[in-house]
């Protein structure tokens, strides 16, 4: 009986006391679950904030306060790491007195330089579980006993890469050592940092990089324009805006009709219809009349399709570029190349030119050609009494006469001080030829009236023609050449036809 009634008061106890161990056990089941929900909470509200693009501050200061909220006796803050990467910038640290922020505020890091600073230079967790002993801290006592702090642990943040941005950091006011729960949610908590000061930096460098090409887009000397598929305007830099003196939207939604003439509008078209359709890239010189401006422009446009990443076409991006002034002074030095300066006649270089194609063609067409040499007579003398001005001018007036003796299709050259040639391109017989060299010599007789003066010269003429008088330029010139000279021997002012037989000054 006694056993018995020992046995069942045991039982009993047994009984009462799981009770009490399964009571315990849900009561912290339902505060491990309550703390999950609560943590749960603080970081869907975070992420909501950073879905919708809140600053990082509100951010940063929601997570610190979440932390602080679930964990009353703990105070936090976030710092992150300047552009050098060598100081701490307070990021949140709502809980913490003004003076101490004010103090820590660009703390140098460095090991040794508190727990934060330590783990922003060395990238690892470090636990002081009691400020006024440790090391770390020895400079700061001062401070942290001022700000009542007992204990400091400190977690790194990083980016993706791994690279450290600051520190997230848990004061205690009494010296304490974190549990294995408390060391979790450090991790936890530094995780949410990372991500949002993650999503920071790339809003930034998205931003960085906009300005950068808007930067570039805007101050570009060059058109910069996208179309659409159907070559409306999606955009235009702030230079073609100028041009089409109209603003953004005013351009956008509109074509090259509104902007330039059907015939410029067509052509550009043209172009525009083999990038957008045909995905062709292509480099192309556009004469451009503007209508709002009435200027006449060259571009040297490149056109290219912009893609999707299946592929397809959605825009034509171009960058033309003004090379009107390269033009002009292109075609400047084309014409002191092959002209010149003093009389605006071709040189040799461009006569030698003509003459090989006359020659070419003379040949083709069994045609012939003649070709004329003339030095002026005693132009020295010209020099010497009135002046290298006045010798400048005869020229001049010399070049004007003799192409008033001659067709268009003919050609008259400066070749040298006072020589001259002329290419008859199509002439009948040796006699047409000797009529035109008459025909000059009596333009040249006439006197001429120059800076007051009044001045006589005249020119000595040799003549030779092809095919009679040599099959091809350096025979037909040495044959005109020696028919002038034998001209200047015959007493100068008169024309000489090149005669098979005829020495030439060396020979
Ligand atoms: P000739 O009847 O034998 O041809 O005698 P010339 O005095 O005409 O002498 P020549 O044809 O041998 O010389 C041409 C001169 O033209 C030589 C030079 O002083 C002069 N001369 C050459 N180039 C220029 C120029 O650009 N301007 C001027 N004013 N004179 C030039
Ligand atoms: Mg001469």
């Amino acid at each position: 009986m006694l056993a018995f009634s020992l046995l069942l008061t045991g039982g009993i106890a047994a009984a009462v006391f799981y009770i009490i161990l399964i009571k315990r056990r849900l009561a912290r089941d339902r505060a491990e679950r309550k703390q999950a929900e609560q943590r749960e909470q603080i970081r869907s509200h975070v992420l909501e904030l950073l879905a919708h693009g809140a600053p990082l501050a509100t951010i940063l200061g929601a997570i610190v306060r979440g932390l602080e909220q679930e964990k009353p006796d703990m105070l936090c803050s976030i710092m992150l790491l300047d552009s050098e990467g060598k100081h701490l910038l307070n990021g949140a640290a709502p809980s913490l007195p003004d003076f101490y922020n004010d103090a820590v505020d660009g703390f140098g890091i460095g090991i040794g330089a508190g727990s934060f600073g330590t783990t922003a230079f060395t990238g690892q967790r470090v636990i002081v579980a009691d400020v006024r002993t440790h090391p770390y801290w020895a400079p700061y006592r001062e401070l942290t006993a001022r700000a009542g702090l007992g204990a400091c642990w400190s977690e790194p943040i990083r980016s993706a890469s791994g690279k450290v941005l600051g520190a997230f950091a848990i004061y205690h006011r009494q010296a304490h050592h974190p549990s294995d729960d408390e060391i979790r949610l450090i991790e936890q908590t530094a995780n949410l940092a990372e991500i949002a000061l993650g999503r920071s930096r790339a809003d930034q460098a998205l931003r960085e990089s906009e300005k950068l090409l808007s930067d570039i887009l805007e101050n570009v000397t060059s058109y910069i324009y996208m179309k659409d598929t159907s070559g409306r305007y999606l955009f235009a830099n702030r230079l073609l805006r100028e041009r089409f003196a109209a603003p953004m939207e005013e351009i956008v939604g509109y074509d090259d009709s509104k902007f330039f003439d059907a015939d410029t509008a067509a052509n550009m078209r043209k172009d525009d219809l083999r990038v957008l359709h045909h995905g062709e890239t292509i480099q192309a010189e556009e004469t451009n009349h503007n209508l709002l401006t009435g200027v006449m422009d060259v571009f040297l446009s490149v056109k290219l399709p912009l893609r999707r990443e299946n592929g397809s076409i959605y825009a034509l991006c171009g960058i033309s570029t003004d090379i009107s002034k390269r033009k002009e002074v292109e075609e400047h030095m084309q014409h002191m190349a092959q002209y010149d300066a003093l009389t605006h006649l071709p040189n040799r270089a461009l006569f030698n030119d003509r003459l090989q194609q006359a020659i070419a063609a003379a040949q083709r067409n069994k045609a012939r050609l003649a070709l004329m040499f003339i030095d002026l007579d005693k132009f020295k003398p010209v020099n010497d009494t009135y002046g290298h001005g006045v010798g400048d001018l005869l020229l001049k007036e010399v070049a004007l006469r003799i192409q008033d003796c001659l067709r268009d299709s003919d050609t008259a050259a400066r070749i040298g001080g006072d020589e001259f040639v002329i290419l008859l391109p199509a002439i009948e017989t040796q006699q047409d030829a000797a009529r035109v060299g008459e025909k000059i010599l009596h333009a040249l007789n006439r006197p001429f009236a120059l800076a007051g003066h009044t001045l006589e010269i005249s020119g000595s003429i040799g003549v030779a023609v092809y095919p009679e008088h040599g099959r091809d330029e350096k025979l037909l010139v040495k044959s005109a050449d020696i028919a002038m000279y034998h001209a200047k021997k015959n007493g100068r002012n008169n024309v000489r036809l090149y005669q098979p037989g005829l020495q030439g000054i060396s020979e």
